[in-house]
């Protein structure tokens, strides 16, 4: 629901908005586009959040995103909010202390790569990842306190990193950081975490495989063409969550026909627990064309997804959905997926 209306805004108002996106754009401080129940989470830290020149998950995937739902006139219907660092104490509801150390001290100790190979150390590295992290909170409480119905923070969504390891371009994981939030602190007993990226969400997913809590429905690549290699069909849950987990591989080259037979699934499965509150990893490259995964939908597929879940959250969890980018490595991919997004988040 779009509670800002351009139709009846008046010259300073409209003034005040161009000044105020344009600012959002630079990457400056918190700053009201507009009233509203969706809040946009982009600011400067957050922009910097990427791995370097020739990395395909380069910085700049917020700007092509922000500057392609300015185009589109998204961005003066939401209120675009500035994050903040996450604390030690909140890194550690979902990660080790030995790992929050090990990144604290990476740049210092000389370290170059934090993984096996795919996620380097880069300037700034614990700061930046620990304010995605922090971003994802402040929306988080935002939904919780009911100040807004729903959230779109694009650097976020780090699937793959794990309580004790960063994996994947992931550093520290904001999605299972703020699911052990809503347990923790907020006492759920039924949230949602739905994953449309074209990798399985393998830091979510072994992380919570055993909590019954947490009704997990991811979509991904056939596990045994892309990494992280996992999310086969069979991977449903263990002990007291044994069937709350529902794993989709769909073939490469899989497009919106097999992607949408493939939701009506995702849909069932979810309705069976009425979750409290949705958490949605859109990962962008599961579009045609993405350079690193094979998948070949369109952003009618993150569209039909989004709205789809938008209808849910109504209907069992007060609105509350909190939509993160994820992956994504062709800019303008990213931007129309996430832009698909954010307009069925409005509508
Ligand atoms: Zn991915």
């Amino acid at each position: 629901m779009a509670a800002f209306d351009a139709g009846r805004c008046s010259a300073a108002r409209r003034r005040f908005l161009r000044l105020a996106v344009t600012a959002a754009l630079a990457g400056g401080a918190p700053i009201l586009a507009a009233a509203g129940q969706v809040e946009l989470y982009a600011d400067d830290t957050l922009g910097r959040y990427g791995f370097g020149d020739g990395h395909p998950l380069g910085t700049g995937r917020q700007g092509a995103f922000l500057r392609a739902a300015r185009a589109a006139g998204l961005l003066g219907q939401v209120q675009v909010r500035a994050g903040r660092a996450a604390t030690r104490a909140e890194l550690a509801r979902f990660h080790t202390a030995e790992f929050i150390d090990e990144i604290a001290t990476a740049e210092t100790g000389g370290r170059t790569l934090l993984d096996a190979g795919d996620t380097p150390v880069f300037p700034d590295v614990f700061r930046v990842s620990a304010h995605v992290v922090g971003s994802a909170l402040a929306a988080l409480e935002r939904v919780m306190t009911g100040a807004c119905r729903r959230t779109f923070q694009p650097v976020g969504g780090l699937h793959h990193a794990g309580r004790g390891q960063a994996a994947g371009f992931c550093v520290f994981n904001d999605l299972g950081v703020v699911i052990e939030t809503l347990r923790g602190t907020y006492g759920l007993e039924r949230i949602a975490y739905v994953d449309i990226d074209a990798h399985h969400g393998d830091g979510v997913f072994y992380a919570f495989e055993a909590s019954p809590q947490v009704v997990i429905a991811d979509i991904h690549q056939d596990s045994r063409t892309l990494y992280p290699g996992t999310g086969r069909a069979d991977e449903t849950g263990t002990g007291a969550a044994a069937g709350t987990k529902l794993n989709i591989e769909l073939p490469p080259r899989a497009g919106d026909p097999e992607f949408l037979r493939a939701w009506q699934d995702v849909e069932r499965h979810l309705r069976g627990f009425e979750p409290e509150l949705f958490v949605f990893q859109c990962g962008a490259d599961s579009l045609a064309g993405d350079p690193i995964a094979q998948l070949r939908y369109s952003p009618a597929a993150h569209a039909h997804a989004a709205k789809r879940l938008c209808a849910l959250a109504d209907e069992y969890a007060g609105g509350r959905l909190m939509a993160f980018g994820g992956g994504g490595y062709d800019r303008d991919n990213l931007a129309r997926a996430w832009s698909a997004v954010l307009r069925e988040l409005l509508a």
